[in-house]
């Protein structure tokens, strides 16, 4: 199948939803493609079915009424030639010809090996919390959560009002650096409203600062955890561990456009549009920065695409918003001492089975897919390429088609309809 639009979006979630209702509203044919069978992306996964997010419901509603198509179960795989783009879509694919494209595919949680990380009943802090929205019953079960960052708090308190019993949430960033990050909220009301009600919902749940996990143990599942906590060790019996250290963005597909990427976000200009012409970026590609972030960089791009003056509040939004991300990296950035937790035995790459003895003697990454298959399984590095970029200060290749596993035919140009042929 073909498609063609003014401007394809890829990712629905609120930086993408924002970016199409206004380049829908202003007249363009806007095509927005996502995974999901509902927009909304990470943060409102579910919430078209649920309807509890006040935010989300209005931003839901005004994408159904803007005029622009959502294509559900969309996966952009390959970008063959510019304004091109080749899209799975269960078992057939479909071809999208577009002017201008909007990249806001989000980010994904960051692991870090420590052993035991790969035991059943072990999860990313935010994949837990996205698995307990979806159904998964936690009530009486005894979860122990460790990362960082606002998500972290976000997380316990879904899983506390789910009933789960959340024994400890373990923070990895020093005292000194988490309550700086939170004495700075002050600039950033909204953050600081919601940061508060958050910790008011968790009020009585074991909390520390300097707080990481040193081991999951458990014959067939996760059965304990090891923290290391404020210089001590603690051993809490478990059902459930969370542990991931913040996110990173999805760059794959930026980086298979040609888009510039440094410091681990894309490169844009004061239109966000990228060092590719007509290609922008937003939400979590300009780094780490939440909601509100991709809400502002999407409203801007789609003032931008439908040729309207951008309004000077939402410029100065933008810069709130750069300020508040920069302030989160530096949060998030993982300790030292959760770079030396994995042991010879430890896996890296579970996809593969590469421990990380198996990686002595790699100098980068290539040499580490080549030498020891880091990175060649199904999830083509994205767990393990962020893992090897902490632990080994390894930065990510340049992407190859196709960008997400996919299969063979949907990387072909599907041909043109017969009455269009050529006779
Ligand atoms: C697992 C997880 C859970 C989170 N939970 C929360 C939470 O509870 N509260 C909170 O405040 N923040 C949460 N966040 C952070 C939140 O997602 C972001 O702050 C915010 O949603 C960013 O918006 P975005 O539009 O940039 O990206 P996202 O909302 O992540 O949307 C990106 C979309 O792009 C799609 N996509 C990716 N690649 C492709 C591709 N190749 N082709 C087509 N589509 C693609 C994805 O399916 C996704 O729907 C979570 C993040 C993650 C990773």
């Amino acid at each position: 199948m073909r498609e063609a639009c003014d401007l394809v979006v890829v990712g629905a979630g609120p930086g993408g939803l924002a970016a199409a209702c206004h380049a829908a509203e202003a007249g363009l044919s806007v095509l927005v493609l996502d995974p999901q069978s509902q927009p909304g992306g990470q943060v409102w996964r579910g919430e078209a079915r649920k309807r509890e997010n006040r935010l989300a419901r209005r931003w839901l509603d005004r994408f159904a009424a803007s005029g622009a198509r959502f294509r559900p179960g969309a996966r952009v795989v390959a970008a063959p030639e510019p304004g091109l783009l080749l899209v799975e879509e269960g078992t057939s694919s479909l071809a999208v010809r577009y002017g201008r494209a909007v990249l806001a595919t989000g980010a994904r949680e960051r692991f870090l090996p420590f052993p035991g990380w790969t035991l059943p009943g072990v999860l990313g802090v935010s994949g837990l919390q996205v698995l307990v929205k979806d159904g998964l019953p936690v009530r009486g079960k005894r979860v122990v959560l460790a990362g960082t960052g606002p998500l972290l708090l976000a997380a316990a308190a879904t899983l506390h009002r789910h009933g789960a019993e959340v024994l400890f949430i373990a923070e990895q960033a020093p005292a000194a650096r988490h309550w700086g990050f939170a004495l700075q909220l002050w600039r950033h009301p909204g953050k600081l409203l919601q940061g508060a009600a958050l910790a008011a919902s968790l009020v009585g749940i074991p909390t520390a600062t300097d707080a990481w996990v040193v081991a999951a143990e458990g014959e067939a599942r996760v059965e304990r955890v090891r923290l290391s906590v404020r210089g001590h060790e603690e051993t809490l019996p478990c059902d459930y561990l969370g542990a991931a250290y913040g996110l990173v963005p999805n760059l794959e597909l930026a980086k298979l456009l040609g888009c510039e990427v440094a410091s681990g976000a894309v490169v844009v200009d004061e239109r966000l549009e990228t060092r590719v012409k007509g290609v922008h970026a937003v939400g979590e590609l300009l780094g780490i920065g939440g909601v509100d972030q991709a809400l502002v960089t999407g409203e801007l791009v789609g003032h931008v695409a439908a040729g309207k003056p951008v309004p000077t509040g939402l410029e100065r939004s933008w810069r709130a918003v750069r300020t508040f991300a920069d302030q989160l990296a530096r949060h998030d950035a993982p300790r030292e001492e959760l770079r030396r937790l994995a042991t010879p035995e430890t896996l890296v790459c579970r996809c593969e089975d590469v421990p990380l003895q198996a990686l002595d003697g790699c100098r980068d990454l290539r040499e580490a897919r080549l030498y020891a298959r880091l990175g060649m399984g199904a999830c083509q590095g994205r767990t393990c390429g962020a893992a090897a970029e902490v632990l080994f200060g390894w930065t990510g290749e340049d992407v190859r088609p196709p960008c997400l596993p996919a299969r063979i035919g949907s990387l072909r140009l599907p041909s043109p309809p017969p009455h269009t042929r050529a006779s």
